[in-house]
C-alpha cells in the first residue's frame, strides 16, 4: 500500500487534476494495480448538486456516484472503475463523525477535528489504498486554504504512520513569465512550498505550470528553495492535447524517480495503446465540425466527458474533432441554419430544467429535416422525442413534464411508480443499468453487442402509452431497460444518423476505446461533409 499525494499552490486550475492522472497513467502502464482518491474540501456531500457553470460536469459513475469531474479524469487515463467513496468531502467526513457522535461511539470524549475529523479522513484514504499498489490521492483546492487543513494534516500523518518509502508528495504550482526578458518566476512557488513545509509536509517533486519549458537556471533555484532533487522538479508547459502531458513527463523521468523513491516493482514499460491514441489525435487526417448545443457553453468544463468522448472517437477514426459551442437559446432568436448550417454533426447534451429547452427542440428539428447526423444524449433524448411528437405524431403541445407539467401530450413523464417517491427526493435512476438493444439496430452495430451496460442520470421517462405511435412513425426505441418498460435508445428511419439515448455514454468513453455512440455520430460527419 503506497500513496502519492497530489496538492496544489499558488491559483486553482492548475490542471493537477492532470498531472494526478497522469502520474497513475505512467505507473498503469508498468503494471501496477492503480486506486485514486479525490478530496474536495467543500461541505457538500457530492457532488450532486452542484451547478456544472460554477464546477464544471458532474460525473457519473458505475455505482451511481455523483463526482468531481476528476474522477472522469482518472477513470480516463487509468482506465479504472471507481465508486462514490473515491470521492472524499468534508460533508461526508463531517457527516460520518457527527453520526458516530450521536450513536455515542466516542464513548464521552470531545468531538475535535484533530483527531476525529482526521481520523475519519484517514480511515477512508487507507480504505482505498488496500485496493491497489499505489493510491494517487489529489488534494482539491489550494494548500493554505481554511477547508483543506484537515485532510493536509491527514495526508502529513500517512506519511509519518507508513514512512517515506511509502508515501510521495507531489506539488504543483505556478511559473509565470514576466519582464521583457520572458524571465520564469519561482517565487510564488517557493513561498507555496513554505506554506505546505509550515503545514508539516515537505514536498518530493514539484511540477511547475508554465507557458513554456522551464529552464535549467529556474529548476536549479526551485530545487535549492524548495528543498528537493533536481530531477525532481518537473516542468509541465502547455500541451497540444491532455493526453499528452503522461509523456512530456514520463520524459523527465518522472516514473523513474518515483519508482525508486517508492522502491516499486515494476513490469516493463507498456504505453503502446496509449502512443498509438496520442498519435491519432496528434495528426488526424480529416476534420469535422459538431455543434455542441447547451446552456453552460460558456465554460467548456461543464460538457468534459462529451468533448473527451468526442476526441475518443475522432482518434478512433483519424480524425479532428471541432467543437462549435451554441447556446441553445440562440437557436430561437435566429436562424437555425445561420449558426447550424456550417456544423457536420450535432450533440445536444444532458440537462435539467425548462431554461433552453425549445432551443434545443430547434436544433433536433434542423438535424432531422436536413439530414445532418444528430447526436442527443439523455436530456438530448428526451427533446428529440418530444421534436418526433410535435412534428411527425402532429402532437403540437407535446412536452415533458419537467418543462410544462399541465401538458395534453406528456410524451416524457415520471414513471407512475417513479411518482410517489418524487416527494422523498431520491427519484433519480442513477448509475449502470442494462440496456437490451435490438438486433440489426445502429446501436446493436455500433457497440457489437445487444446487451450493455451504461451509466444514468435522470428522473424522466418516455411515457409508454406513446410508444406504438412513436414505432410507427420511424422513431423507434431499439434500445430498452431490462423489463422492457423504460425506453434507452431512439432511432429514426431514413435519416443518416438521428440518434439518441436516455444514458450517458460519454462517461465510459475511453482512450482507445470511444463511446459507440459519440463514434456513430462523427463516422456519420465525416461522411456528411464529404457528400456536401
Ligand atoms: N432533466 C432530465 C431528467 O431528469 C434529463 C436529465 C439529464 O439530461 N441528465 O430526466
Amino acid at each position: 500500500m503506497k500513496f502519492i499525494f497530489v496538492s496544489g499552490g499558488v491559483i486553482s486550475g492548475l490542471g493537477k487534476g492532470i498531472t494526478a492522472s497522469s502520474i497513475g497513467c505512467l505507473l498503469k502502464s508498468r503494471g501496477l494495480r492503480m486506486n485514486a482518491v479525490k478530496i474536495d474540501p467543500y461541505l457538500n456531500i457530492d457532488a450532486g448538486t452542484m451547478n456544472p457553470f460554477e464546477h464544471g460536469e458532474v460525473y457519473v459513475l458505475e455505482d451511481g456516484g455523483e463526482v468531481d469531474l476528476d474522477l472522469g479524469n482518472y477513470e480516463r487515463f487509468m482506465d479504472l472503475r471507481l465508486g462514490r467513496d473515491n470521492n472524499v468531502t468534508t460533508g461526508k467526513v463531517y457527516q460520518a463523525v457527527i453520526e458516530n457522535e450521536r450513536k455515542g461511539e466516542y464513548l464521552g470524549k470531545t468531538v475535535q477535528i484533530v483527531p476525529h475529523i482526521t481520523n475519519e479522513i484517514k480511515r477512508r484514504i487507507l480504505a482505498a489504498g488496500e485496493k491497489a499498489d499505489v493510491t494517487i490521492v489529489e488534494l482539491g483546492g489550494t494548500v493554505g486554504d481554511i477547508e483543506s487543513m484537515p485532510f493536509v494534516e491527514a495526508a502529513r500523518q500517512i506519511g509519518r504512520e507508513l514512512g517515506r518509502e511509502n508515501v510521495l508528495y507531489v506539488h504543483c504550482t505556478l511559473i509565470p513569465i514576466t519582464g521583457t526578458v520572458g524571465e520564469e518566476k519561482t517565487k510564488p512557488t517557493q513561498h507555496s512550498v513554505k506554506e505546505l513545509m509550515g503545514a508539516g509536509i515537505r514536498p518530493d517533486m514539484i511540477v511547475g505550470r508554465c507557458a513554456k519549458e522551464i529552464s535549467p537556471a529556474a529548476r536549479a533555484k526551485i530545487a535549492m528553495f524548495c528543498d528537493v532533487d533536481e530531477h525532481a522538479v518537473i516542468s509541465c508547459p502547455d500541451a497540444h492535447s491532455i493526453y499528452e502531458v503522461p509523456i512530456i513527463l514520463e520524459k523527465q523521468g518522472v516514473v523513474d524517480y518515483i519508482v525508486s523513491r517508492l522502491r516499486l516493482e515494476t513490469a516493463p514499460r507498456n504505453m503502446d495503446r496509449w502512443e498509438r491514441f496520442l498519435g491519432d489525435v496528434l495528426s488526424p487526417k480529416t476534420e469535422v465540425t459538431v455543434a455542441l448545443v447547451g446552456k453552460y457553453t460558456s465554460l467548456a468544463d461543464s460538457y468534459l466527458s462529451q468533448l473527451e468522448a468526442l476526441t475518443h472517437a475522432g482518434a478512433q477514426l483519424a480524425c479532428k474533432v471541432h467543437v462549435k459551442f451554441v447556446d441553445s437559446d440562440d437557436l430561437l432568436h435566429c436562424d437555425p441554419a445561420a449558426i447550424l448550417g456550417d456544423v457536420d454533426g450535432i450533440l445536444v447534451p444532458g440537462g435539467f430544467g425548462i431554461r433552453g429547452v425549445e432551443g434545443k427542440i430547434a436544433a433536433a428539428k434542423y438535424a432531422r429535416e436536413n439530414g445532418i447526423p444528430f447526436l442527443g444524449v439523455c436530456l438530448g433524448f428526451q427533446i428529440a422525442t418530444i421534436e418526433v411528437a410535435r412534428d411527425l405524431l402532429r402532437l403540437e403541445d407535446a412536452d415533458s413534464t419537467e418543462f410544462e407539467p399541465g401538458t395534453r401530450d406528456p410524451v416524457i413523464f415520471i414513471m407512475p411508480e417513479q411518482a410517489g417517491v418524487t416527494q422523498m427526493g431520491g427519484t433519480m435512476r442513477l448509475g449502470a443499468q442494462r440496456v437490451l438493444v435490438k438486433k440489426g439496430s445502429k446501436a446493436a452495430t455500433l457497440y457489437g453487442s445487444t446487451d450493455i451496460s451504461e451509466r444514468h442520470r435522470h428522473r424522466y421517462e418516455v411515457n409508454p402509452e406513446y410508444i406504438e405511435r412513436f414505432e410507427e412513425a420511424g422513431w423507434h426505441f431499439t434500445g430498452r431497460s431490462e423489463d422492457g418498460t423504460k425506453m434507452e435508445i431512439g432511432e429514426l428511419d431514413g435519416h443518416p444518423y438521428f440518434v439518441a439515448s436516455q444514458f450517458h455514454p460519454e462517461f465510459k468513453s475511453r482512450p482507445g476505446s470511444p463511446s459507440p455512440l459519440h463514434l456513430g455520430l462523427v463516422e456519420a460527419a465525416i461522411a456528411c461533409k464529404n457528400n456536401h
